[in-house]
């Protein structure tokens, strides 16, 4: 264990893109200390389904996907708001496993790496002077040459740092998610996306035949009923006679939905005052491209390999961050524009069912579609 306050890299944020990030540097040799606020194992909001391109890449930083038996998921059907259904192939397909799982096994991963691990901590700020970043907290205040930003959709430092972002939300482009874990009859190899008004609910298996049921709206839809997620499922999902059917026979697994706020697809930038942000807290693509997950842990592998340069002396700052930027524009810029455009046609029946009824007629134009959002295997 690490026993220096001072570090090669600090990473704040223990999801997907923090957690690959601290293995690999660990892994290379670095010393690595990593914050996360919550403590592991915990539920997190995510439809659970991860996109094929990840699968080689958690195999290299040790997950074992084989001894997990996780659902392999090569189909998608979608259903309009009258419950409607149209199918398609997934060309890369992808597969299933909960957060809870995924994010304590690369945890241990991490730990057995070297990661010095700081959990049930809140990072409160980042200053950088004379070319050292100090990570003010309550539990292990420290300084590190490199301070990775990986927490997420939108965390406390976000609104500290009066991120652009934040201040947009106030227009009203706000989506909340809500997530179930249930037993329901499905087939293994699909992924259900169910459409409703002003929203759509994923749905797919993951460890042990149970499924995750997730769905995403806007705020001012569940403030329209009371801001009661019961009266909103009762008065709007269930207008969708497949969701009507799923929430009436499906076996609950918690008491409670697991609900998160304050959701922005907005464009971020990818550093603030030299902090390298990685995963949603660069960009958060919306949820019916299904690769969030991938697109966060490809961004914790593009910036490894070039934070090691810079750690090599290599490089210097400038150059590393205007190379993170160049790299993770050239991969992810396009995909997100796609799916926030793609996501427009979601919300209103009409242009649902339109868009759904073209997609179906125009294979070609479906399949290209979902290229378009999605990357190829790193
Ligand atoms: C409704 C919904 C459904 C989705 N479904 C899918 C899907 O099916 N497939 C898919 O690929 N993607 C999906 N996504 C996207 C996916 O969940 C994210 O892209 C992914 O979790 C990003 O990982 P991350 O590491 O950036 O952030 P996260 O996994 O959110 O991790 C951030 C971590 O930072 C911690 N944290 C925050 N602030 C601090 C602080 N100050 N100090 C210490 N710790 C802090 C948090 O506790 C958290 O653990 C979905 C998103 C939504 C909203």
């Amino acid at each position: 264990m690490h026993e220096s306050s001072t570090y090669d890299i600090a990473i704040i944020g223990g999801g997907l893109a923090g957690l690959c990030m601290g293995i690999q540097s660990a892994a290379a040799g670095f010393s690595v200390v990593l914050f996360e606020k919550e403590v592991y194992p915990f539920h997190k909001v995510c439809g659970e389904y991860i996109s094929m391109e990840s699968l080689p890449f958690l195999q290299r930083l040790g997950l074992d996907t084989d001894q997990l038996k996780l659902p392999v998921i090569k189909k998608l059907l979608l259903t309009d708001v009258q419950g409607d259904e149209y199918r398609f192939a997934l060309p890369l397909g992808g597969f299933g496993i909960s957060r809870y799982v995924l994010d304590s096994t690369l945890f241990n991963i991490a730990v057995s790496k070297g990661v010095k691990a700081v959990t049930n901590c809140k990072v409160h700020d980042v200053t950088f002077q004379d070319e050292m970043h100090f990570v003010e907290n309550n539990a292990h205040p420290c300084t590190a040459k490199i301070v990775v930003g990986s927490f997420g959709k939108k965390s406390n430092l976000d609104v500290k740092w009066k991120r652009p972002f934040t201040r947009m939300e106030r227009g009203g482009k706000n989506y909340v998610g809500i997530k179930y874990h249930v037993r329901y009859e499905h087939p293994h190899d699909e992924i259900a996306l169910h459409n409703f008004k002003d929203g759509y609910c994923g749905m797919s298996k993951i460890e042990d035949d149970k499924s995750c049921l997730c769905y995403l709206t806007t705020a001012a839809q569940l403030q329209a009923a009371g801001n009661s997620i019961r009266k909103l499922e009762e008065d709007v999902l269930y207008q969708n006679p497949r969701l009507k059917s799923i929430f009436s026979s499906a076996t609950f697994l918690y008491n409670e939905p697991l609900a998160i706020s304050q959701i922005s697809f907005a464009a971020k930038s990818l550093v603030h005052d030299h902090v390298l942000l990685a995963g949603d807290a660069a960009g958060l693509i919306t949820p019916l491209c299904g690769n969030g997950m991938s697109m966060a842990m490809h961004a914790s592998d593009i910036l490894f390999h070039i934070v090691r340069k810079f750690l090599a002396n290599e490089i210097s700052r400038s150059e590393m961050e205007a190379e993170y930027n160049q790299q993770w524009s050239k991969q992810f810029k396009q995909r997100l524009f796609v799916g926030r455009t793609v996501q427009n046609f979601f919300g209103s029946p009409v242009t649902t069912r339109l868009f759904l009824k073209t997609m179906n007629s125009l294979p070609a134009l479906s399949r290209s579609l979902i290229r378009a959002t999605h990357g190829k295997s790193f």
